[in-house]
This record gives C-alpha cells, sequence and structure tokens, in this order.
C-alpha cells in the first residue's frame, strides 16, 4: 500500500480509537502529526518511502552544517573536499544502515516501542492515536512479526 491509502486508514483507525477509549481528545496538530507518523513510520525502511527521503536529506544537511562548524580551522579547498566526503559519508551510512523493507519496523515489537514513545513524549492519548494508527499500517500490510 502506497503512503496516502496508510495515511488516510491510519488517521480514520486513529479517529475510531479515540472515539472508542478516548472520547475528550483533542484532536490538535500535534495529536494528528502523531498518528500520521504512527501510519507511516513502519515504511521508513522503504527506499521509496518519503520518510527515508527525508532521513536521507537530514543526513546530508546534519553533515553539510557539521563542515561549516570545522570551516574555520581548514582552508577553502579542504573544506569543500570534506563537505563533499561528509555529505557522502552521510548518505553512503543512510542507505547502509537500512534495514531490509518489512523487517523490524512492521513488528509487534516496533509497533509498541512506537506506541511507549508517544506515550512518554506526548501522554498516553496521542500513544493511542499513533499506536492505533501504526497497527492499522501494520495489518493493512498483511505483515506482522513478533520482532
Ligand atoms: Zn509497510
Amino acid at each position: 500500500m502506497n503512503a496516502l491509502p496508510h495515511l488516510l486508514l491510519g488517521l480514520a483507525v486513529a479517529a475510531v480509537a479515540a472515539g472508542l477509549f478516548a472520547p475528550g481528545i483533542e484532536f490538535s496538530l500535534p495529536t494528528v502529526a502523531i498518528a500520521s507518523l504512527g501510519a507511516l513510520a513502519p515504511d521508513i525502511d522503504h527506499r521509496k518511502s518519503k520518510l527515508f527521503k527525508a532521513v536521507v536529506v537530514v543526513f546530508g544537511c546534519v553533515a553539510v552544517i557539521g563542515f561549516q562548524i570545522a570551516r574555520p580551522h581548514y582552508g577553502l579547498a579542504e573544506s569543500i573536499t570534506i563537505a563533499f566526503g561528509a555529505g557522502l559519508a552521510s548518505v553512503a551510512l543512510a542507505f547502509l544502515l537500512k534495514p531490509r523493507h518489512r523487517g523490524f519496523t512492521h513488528s509487534l515489537a516496533a509497533l509498541t516501542l512506537f506506541t511507549l514513545g508517544a506515550g512518554m513524549v506526548m501522554g498516553w492519548e496521542s500513544a493511542l492515536l499513533g499506536g492505533s494508527a501504526y497497527a492499522s499500517h501494520l495489518l493493512s500490510d498483511g505483515v506482522i512479526k513478533p520482532f
């Protein structure tokens, strides 16, 4: 399933879960964001996913920014070489660390970690929304592994 159907299904499941278990919950930008993240996060391990592409861009930007911090200590040619190398290395690292598609991120362990993380950061209502959206992703993919 592509990102948009996962997103729409995840938001719908999160709304139903909220209606059943937390009827007074306020649908705000953070709660909708955590439900959206829950619906899309399992596919972060897919090279074509928007989240994976965002991670690659962030790695590249961090490398360049880190280089700019180091720039005063090196000459221009060395700085350009180091920036290019750091950018390539960070993107290569993102690709190397990428787990196989529908691996750990499509497991009950990942669902539990995501839900607990959302709960610790944003509270149990957000955990309910994010966890139910994450679970909808796993169910709609038909892939649910223990680990
Ligand atoms: Zn998936």
